[in-house]
């Protein structure tokens, strides 16, 4: 008996992928570093499928069928190369190695362009849900070439999540596409959790409400267009008590957001492309500001003023107006996030559907929501989209949220509360509808301290101007 597939990488994430294969009806092929894993799956779960343990890399590629199709589910970074370095040479034309970790898409072009002057397939596959999704079905965005597709999707759509049968699974274009629109999907996740943060910040500090009964107003808001799975377990997390203390459970933990790296790969990805994602540039920033704990201490020892007595109050009904500039500063962020993959699909000739990604994400990952349904929509309708923003639904949602957007901003700047998150989003929606930009002035500037030239707008070409030598400002020797 060989087996369909065959998993490398035992721990929480490979076990669950391995055991949801299996459950499928898939004989699977389990392989680990140590064997103990190897052991300890097969002899807790073994009833749950057929599963083929193999001690050495060598039993493993023999019990698979051809071609084999090889799932690796390691520590993302060196741990990747070597299981390649060890798997690689045991391979045949027209083997796959998915590698399903969290790699940076970098690692997945160079590893792709290698395997394939051997033959062989390498598919970087985006797998989002963490350990409950690998589990029950995940979201998950394959790279890697078509050909591959044809013999791998199959499979992977079998255990994905599904919306109406339908599987959260696609192919989502050439080498490093699939890892890459995972890392945007992980930069979206940091914006939407700051924005879901900033909300909760104000209803607490302008309008007074305890965590609990904010809890009860994200429960409201899951129900109408805000719902998903963040806002889900916002709620979730807001109603927990500490057992120790009796005091809310968001008040005993310490103000410190930790990253593992995937946002701040995206902001710099999206500044390679030259793609102004505000939105998850400011959530990774929040977060190491948080962290920032030297540079709180001595702004707390300092005494950095705050508004005075005189700040205003928030004029409008609190609880609707931040919704409302939650759902816009959303809208906002996944526009960013969305032209980020459509920048790098054309940088790298990838060719990926936005539709096609919005509808995968829409069940099995964090991010799931029913915004992301509008997001499909609006992608069917015209598959070039500049912006999300200019589609019908979204311009309705923005047109929609204008006044209470920035009477919420005013009131958090007026009351000292951080919002970074819906004042940079709305900043970026002012930026983009002005009619006209103080980018003149810095071409302007550019022009006279490098000779950099400047466009008119009345006639075409590169003008430049010879500033008068009088003009120039001294500068000392
Ligand atoms: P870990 O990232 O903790 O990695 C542990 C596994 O990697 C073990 O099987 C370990 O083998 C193996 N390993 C480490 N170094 C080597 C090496 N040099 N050679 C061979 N094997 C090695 O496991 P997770 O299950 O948490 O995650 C797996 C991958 O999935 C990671 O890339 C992660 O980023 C990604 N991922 C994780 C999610 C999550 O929610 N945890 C969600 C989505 C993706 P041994 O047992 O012998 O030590």
């Amino acid at each position: 008996q060989k087996a369909q597939i065959g998993v490398t990488g035992l721990a929480v994430m490979g076990r669950n992928l391995a055991r949801n294969f299996a459950r499928h009806g898939h004989t699977v092929a389990v392989h680990n570093r140590s064997y103990g894993r190897t052991k300890e799956l097969v002899e807790e779960f073994g009833h749950e499928g057929t599963f083929l343990p193999a001690e050495t890399a060598e039993q493993f590629v023999a019990s698979l069928e051809r071609p084999r199709r090889v799932v690796i589910m390691v520590k993302a970074g060196p741990a990747t190369d070597a299981v390649i370095d060890e798997f690689a040479p045991l391979l045949e034309e027209g083997d796959m190695l998915i590698d399903a970790g969290n790699a940076h898409f970098a690692d997945t072009r160079r590893r792709e362009a290698a395997l394939k002057e051997q033959g062989l397939h390498f598919v970087g596959t985006g797998v989002s849900g963490g350990e409950e999704g690998a589990l029950h079905g995940p979201s998950i965005m394959p790279g890697g070439s078509k050909e591959s597709y044809q013999a791998l999707g199959p499979l992977l759509e079998d255990i994905s999540a599904k919306v109406d049968g339908e599987p959260c699974c696609v192919h989502v274009g050439p080498d490093g596409a699939g890892h890459f629109v995972k890392m945007v999907h992980n930069g979206i996740e940091y914006a939407d959790m700051q924005l879901i943060a900033e909300a909760y910040d104000l209803l607490r500090q302008v309008g007074g409400h305890t965590p609990a009964e904010i809890a009860e107003v994200f429960q409201g808001w899951n129900e109408g267009r805000l719902g998903s799975y963040l806002i889900e377990i916002t709620a979730e997390v807001l109603k927990q008590t500490d057992a120790a203390t009796g005091k809310p459970f968001v008040d005993v933990v310490v103000d410190r957001a930790e990253q593992k790296g995937t946002g701040r790969w995206t902001v710099q990805a999206a500044l390679d492309l030259g793609v102004p994602v505000s939105g998850i540039a400011e959530s990774v920033f929040a977060r190491a500001l948080s962290g920032g704990a030297d540079v709180r201490d001595a702004a707390a020892s300092a005494g950095l003023p705050g508004p005075g007595a005189s700040a205003g109050l928030h004029a409008g009904d609190l609880v609707a107006d931040v919704e409302q500039a939650l759902f816009a500063s959303k809208i906002v962020a996944y526009a960013q996030g969305f032209q980020q993959v459509q920048a790098a699909s054309a940088e790298y000739g990838w060719d990926i559907d936005p539709g096609a990604m919005a509808k995968i994400w829409r069940a099995g990952c964090i991010i799931r929501a029913k915004f992301l349904d509008f997001i499909k929509q609006a992608y069917d309708k015209q598959p070039a989209l500049p912006t999300l923003l200019v589609d019908e639904y979204f311009l309705d949602a923005v047109s929609g949220a204008q006044d209470a957007w920035r009477r919420v901003v005013v009131t958090a700047a007026q009351q000292g509360i951080p919002a970074p998150g819906f004042s940079s989003a709305l900043a970026y929606y002012d930026g983009l509808r002005a009619k006209r930009l103080p980018a003149a002035l810095i071409q302007g500037q550019r022009d006279f301290f490098g000779a950099h030239t400047y466009q008119r707008v009345d006639k075409p070409g590169a003008f430049h101007t010879l500033w008068a030598a009088e003009n120039r400002p001294e500068v000392d020797a």
